[in-house]
């Protein structure tokens, strides 16, 4: 695998809103200028903060994963993969104003595809879209996927409403039109509390309830039928966790066993559809180390097409050289690190072949 290695979740920082005004039109740099939001810092916590980043990845200066050449060095060249993928957490899609949260996602596609994908051509991004504005995220889909060094649509694992929902189906038609897999990120607009029992207090709590949050994504997806209505798109949990996925499995199964009355258009068990048509990061796996109990895991999860190969460079998952988490066997090396990530992005098999 070494040199083949397929990184899909790597995360570049947006060093300020400055940055971004040359590639915002000239309406909406004037804007921001004028309403004195230049200096506006949306960069979520677990992206810019110190404990976020690996101690030997923090750079002199600036936000973790600033630096393309530490980047290169410490991601790519480190773990001496083929390609990375590019995920900015900025929050372009946290702004309420429809248009304006639009100008930024299309200064931090237009910036990424600059400053970091013309500069090494290794990387692959996804495309920040405003999410709760459907329609004008599919715009912002088709405009960039002219450009096929982005190979992934980014959401949120949280938003306005559950990501099954008919408002949200203008994106997935986009998506899969271009083939782009969606790939959903741990973090939240902060339309809700990041609990469905309220605001916590601490970020140790918000950053554990972020599986709770995917659950009831891949439930929404699930019962409102969007993988029967767009049967070739690839759904990619990023960050999630995994361990958590068996439970879910099987208990989604059941239940629809027995009130599937209620969801007629799911018509087979909804862990096959799940293992068809969602795939995870394998940072963090949040599983035991022991090797014996991963595989347990991997048996209950049964298939070995749904993991991916991620770093989630610059955050600190793991420590040391090797960042595959221990436990899992080298049998299945080649699967996570190059096989399924080509089968997941169409896109990669154009220059991997
Ligand atoms: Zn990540």
């Amino acid at each position: 695998m070494s040199g083949q290695a397929i990184d899909c979740d790597i995360h570049p920082s947006v060093p300020g809103t400055q940055v971004l005004l040359p590639y915002l039109e000239e309406h909406w740099r004037e804007h921001i200028l004028y309403r004195g939001i230049d200096d506006l810092e949306l960069t979520y916590t677990m992206q810019r903060s110190d404990f976020a980043c690996r101690p030997d990845w923090r750079p002199a200066t600036g936000k973790p994963g600033g630096d393309l050449a530490l980047v290169q060095a410490q991601a790519l060249d480190g773990f001496k993969s083929r390609i990375g993928i590019l995920n900015p957490l900025w929050g372009a899609q946290v702004v309420f104003a429809d248009d304006l949260a639009l100008a930024l996602c299309r200064a931090v596609n237009g910036w990424i595809a600059k400053e970091w994908l013309d500069r090494d051509p290794r990387l692959r991004a996804s495309i920040v879209v405003p999410i709760d504005s459907p329609e004008l995220a599919a715009e912002e889909i088709e405009r960039c996927a002219g450009d096929r060094r982005f190979v992934q649509v980014l959401l949120l694992a949280m938003n306005e409403a559950p990501l099954g929902r008919r408002h949200y189906w203008p994106i997935y038609r986009a998506a899969e039109r271009f083939g782009l897999p969606i790939g959903i990120h741990a973090g939240t607009g902060y339309r809700h509390a990041p609990t469905g029992c309220g605001w916590p207090s601490h970020h140790i709590e918000d950053y554990v309830a972020q599986a709770g949050g995917f659950q009831t994504q891949l439930f929404s997806l699930l019962t409102e039928g969007v993988f029967g209505k767009f049967p070739d798109l690839k759904v990619v949990l990023i960050e999630s966790g995994i361990s958590w996925l068996p439970s879910v499995l099987w208990r989604a199964n059941k239940t629809w066993r027995g009130i599937r009355m209620e969801v007629p258009w799911i018509k087979e068990p909804p862990a096959d559809i799940i293992r068809r048509q969602v795939r995870m990061t394998v940072q963090p796996l949040n599983a035991p180390p022991r090797e014996d109990d991963v595989q347990k895991l991997l048996d209950q999860i049964g298939s070995d097409e749904m993991l991916l190969f991620a770093s989630d460079y610059p955050h600190w998952q793991f420590d040391g050289e090797d960042p595959m988490p221990p436990g899992l066997p080298r049998s299945l090396l080649q699967k996570i690190m190059v096989d399924n990530p080509i089968a997941t992005y169409g896109r990669l098999r154009e220059v991997v072949q």
